[in-house]
């Protein structure tokens, strides 16, 4: 995980969100009333609630993120991750193992959209830390690191092409640890629980006096204290990705944490934000980095052809907002969402 600095998820529990639609006052309150733990995590913020879960339950959930965090992220030093990118070639835990060829396997499905050895250029920006536009020289020498298919995983040794190639796995492993959070819920006989790691928020059975899953409050890119509207879901892992979550401004220019691994630059695909939906949680939380690095036309046809199982919702920076076929029932935009002064976004059909 390559993050650094904590913003505000694009997903929001709704208990914490400034509601400016009187539309999602209702189940505001009727969500907002479990016991909860709060904690930093991931280089973000983490919120678990469940009004079934105990004391035990709360500290188990908050060791297991602390026990993956401890594999992938990419600044600990006593991590997998870490030492990996100060290897060329190291035998990993099978967990490791797993992910990292899961992850190439995703990176190739998206053409490297969604890329996991792109950590010489998100080092190199820092874009939370530095705030410092790198030449183009520069950018070409980390470039030359970048491949996706940078490394080859064999009986779980994880050989690099390159040893300074820096992997960064801070695209997909929110929505993972989201989904294994809710696998230990399950196994505990938890069956209604809520987490939200930074943005990706995994759900489990009904909400609190609920029977009809739960409704998650997604936050609008153009005014990312506001929500654009809310999803039905259930059992499943909600991801988002956006311009706006982290970045710098220099001369005017506004400069985010979302690289095309094409040019080594922060994408500009025309869309600003965008949600992706998946029991799945490495699949949805990569594909919400991968959808936007693509732009709409290609995500639809990716969601068209792809053999991953999900739903997405895209939103571009003309004020459209796109959801895919499995969410026409599932998604509601607030009357009132704007994405510029006095104009609406506006729900294609
Ligand atoms: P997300 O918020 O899930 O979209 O993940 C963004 C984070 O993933 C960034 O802060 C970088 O650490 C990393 N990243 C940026 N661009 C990419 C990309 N195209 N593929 C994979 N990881 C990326
Ligand atoms: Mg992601």
């Amino acid at each position: 995980m390559q993050e650094r600095g904590c913003l505000l998820p694009f997903i929001v529990i709704l208990l914490v969100t400034v509601i400016l639609s009187s539309g999602c006052e209702r189940f505001q309150k009727e969500q907002a009333s479990s016991p909860s733990v709060d904690f930093f995590a991931m280089n973000t913020f983490v919120s678990f609630s469940s009004d079934q879960a105990t004391g035990s339950d709360f500290r188990e959930i908050q060791t297991l993120v602390a026990d993956i965090e401890k594999i992938f992220s990419a600044n600990l030093k006593e991590s997998e991750l870490y030492a990996l990118n100060h290897s060329k070639s190291m035998s990993v835990s099978t967990e490791c193992a797993h992910i990292l060829e899961r992850a190439t396997k995703i990176a190739e499905q998206t053409d490297g959209c969604f890329n996991p050895c792109l950590g010489n250029i998100t080092t190199l920006w820092d874009v939370t830390g530095n705030k410092y536009v790198p030449s183009d020289k520069e950018i070409a020498a980390a470039f030359a690191y970048t491949a996706f298919d940078g490394y080859t995983v064999s009986d779980s040794v994880v050989t690099k092409k390159n040893k300074e190639t820096l992997l960064d796995l801070g695209a997909a492993i929110k929505g993972y640890t989201a989904e294994r959070v809710m696998a230990l819920c399950k196994e505990k006989g938890i069956t209604s629980a809520m987490i939200n790691i930074g943005g990706n928020v995994g759900v489990l059975g009904n909400a609190p006096k609920k029977t009809d899953g739960w409704q998650i409050g997604i936050r609008n890119p153009f005014y990312p204290d506001t929500l654009a509207g809310y999803v039905n879901c259930k059992d499943t892992v909600i991801s988002v990705s956006g311009a706006y979550e982290r970045y710098f401004e220099k001369d005017g220019i506004r400069y985010h944490h979302i690289f095309d691994g094409a040019t080594g630059m922060p994408a500009e695909s025309g869309l600003a934000g965008t949600v992706v939906i998946a029991k799945d949680g490495l699949v949805a939380d990569a594909l919400s980095t991968a959808l936007f690095v693509m732009g709409k036309e290609k995500a639809l046809a990716f969601y068209n052809d792809s053999e991953f199982e999900f739903e997405a919702i895209l939103f571009s920076s003309d004020g459209n907002v796109t959801v895919t076929d499995g969410l026409q029932e599932k998604f509601m935009l607030f009357q009132g969402a704007k994405f510029a002064d006095n104009q609406p976004l506006v729900l294609e059909t």
